[in-house]
């Protein structure tokens, strides 16, 4: 591969492949045939673009892979700011993003693709992102793809051609900004874009806000607000609901408990302790009491600010736990996380630099989709730009980059609509709730005399078994 300031960071890709991964033994070396024929002095392809990535998630990987298939020639070169990926939800993934990913007729994609793909379904659609992630970056290796991650590469200013990163500096044809939810480069292509002015000169992320400002986005809108509440258990539980059976037994109470749908899902952490972990809707004003705690600052059940009916919610859903699974709940282990259920479409996507370059925004740093669609659309997106990248020339590079964002444009408007349409039924089932809890003649009106009189002789978390929906049992 030509030349790029900087070395790979050691590492990164020591660890062995995990067989489901392997390649085959005939594709082992494809990827670096690409990198042998230029060392040994095939010439040059002077047309073939630079292409540069910020950020190197699923949607950069993805891109630069298409792209690489689509132009052997291009020359990719990928920064990313940690040496290890760090997020670790499990994503549920469409099978329809595989069939749409032509692969072209490159062996290793093809090969690497099916494998991820068959991976996937037999999972049945889900997998972890740092998984996928992973590898991704194993088919990218084998294909040729300069990848450079650690602190040093931390992309820190955008110029007309030119990337910085903390340690060097790459030129650049065409440079794709995947760098996730906070975007830094959709400020800086904002910035460029903005300016009548501009001639060129870098934007460096640090004079940029570090708030992410309405004005970036066209259409954003919390669509929803949630909490997630982990906490630990000692010796076995199981889920609440685990069966379909179970579902009909126990979704009507629970839900009515916490007025919302809940999911739930149970991690054993060692031999005595389990963690389980619940998602559910949760009311603006409870949404508010918990602010100022996120995923690395989570917030405790004993805090004062949390709201006093969140709280009563959570105990009565351990309540239930412990009715109906025996669940020896670890008081004090709780961790509140408080998100939203956002969608946005950043402002623009795309920008031609004074000297034609283009620099382009992808993946949840261009639109982020609520109801698990953000990487399935830009699974999808993202492809496309990578092939069009590749099929482009340097004097195409412009209406690539228009139809780039006409086609993002598009995607983001289709599955905003599907969004709403969920969002709608989503609030329906919390009215019908809300409703329930409060029309007179429920069957499960709490029985008050009967509370008091437990309440004398049981703790206070047992007297929280007697919430109106925990005493109707099977609605
Ligand atoms: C709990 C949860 C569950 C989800 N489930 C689903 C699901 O089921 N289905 C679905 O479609 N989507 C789901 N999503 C969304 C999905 O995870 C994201 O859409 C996807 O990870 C976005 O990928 P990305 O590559 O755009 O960004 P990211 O994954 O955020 O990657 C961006 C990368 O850029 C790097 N970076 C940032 N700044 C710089 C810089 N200055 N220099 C260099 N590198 C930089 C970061 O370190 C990071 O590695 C879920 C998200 C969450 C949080």
């Amino acid at each position: 591969m030509d030349a790029i300031p900087g070395r790979p960071i050691s590492g990164l890709f020591s660890a062995p492949l995990p067989s489901a991964m392997a390649l085959p033994e005939g594709l082992e070396n494809t990827g670096d045939k690409y990198i042998e024929e230029r060392r040994a002095g095939k010439p040059l392809n002077h047309r073939a673009l630079k292409v540069v990535y910020a950020g190197m998630g699923p949607i950069a990987l993805q891109n630069a892979l298409q792209l690489k298939a689509r132009q052997p020639d291009t020359d990719i070169v990928m920064f990313e700011k940690r040496a290890e990926y760090t997020r670790n939800h499990t994503v549920n993934i469409d099978d329809q993003c595989f069939r749409s990913l032509k692969c072209y007729d490159h062996p290793i994609l093809k090969q690497g693709m099916a494998q991820l793909r068959h991976k996937i379904r037999s999972q049945h659609g889900h997998i972890s992102c740092k998984e996928f992630e992973t590898d991704l970056k194993l088919i990218a290796q084998k294909m040729g793809i300069t990848m450079h991650a650690g602190s040093d590469y931390e992309v820190v200013a955008i110029g007309d051609g030119k990337v910085t990163f903390k340690s060097g500096e790459a030129l650049f044809d065409a440079l794709v900004c995947a760098d996730g939810a906070h975007s830094k480069s959709r400020k800086a292509l904002l910035t460029m874009a903005d300016n009548p002015d501009y001639r060129g000169e870098d934007v460096v992320f640090s004079e940029l806000s570090s708030t992410d400002e309405d004005s970036e986005f066209t259409a954003k809108k919390d669509l929803q607000y949630r909490v997630r509440v982990k906490y630990q258990v000692q010796g076995p539980t199981k889920k609440l609901a685990s069966g379909w059976l179970n579902v009909f037994r126990y979704a009507y109470v629970t839900f009515k408990a916490m007025l919302s749908p809940v999911e739930e899902r149970i991690r054993q952490l060692n031999e005595n302790t389990n963690e389980v972990t619940i998602d559910f809707f949760i009311s603006k004003k409870e949404f508010d009491s918990l602010s100022g705690y996120n995923f690395s600052n989570t917030g405790k059940l004993s805090d004062s600010m949390v709201s006093d009916r969140l709280k009563e919610k959570i105990k009565n859903w351990q309540a239930l736990k412990y009715k109906y699974c025996q669940e020896s709940i670890i008081s004090g282990t709780e961790e509140l996380t408080p998100y939203t259920l956002s969608i946005f479409h950043a402002r623009k996507v795309h920008h031609v630099t004074p000297s034609g370059k283009l620099i382009c925004i992808a993946g949840d740093a261009a639109t982020s989709l609520p109801y698990y669609r953000s990487l399935n659309n830009f699974l999808v997106v993202g492809a496309k730009l990578g092939r069009a990248l590749g099929s482009s020339t340097r004097a195409d590079l412009a209406k690539t980059g228009k139809a780039y964002e006409q086609y993002a444009r598009r995607r983001a408007h289709w599955e905003g609509f599907k969004a709403k349409l969920k969002n709608f039924v989503i609030n329906v089932m919390k009215f019908y709730l809300w409703v329930v809890n409060k029309v007179l003649w429920q069957i499960n009106a709490r029985d008050s005399q009967k509370v008091r009189e437990q309440k004398k002789h049981i703790s206070e978390r047992k007297a929280d078994w007697h919430h109106p929906a925990a005493a109707l049992m099977g609605g």
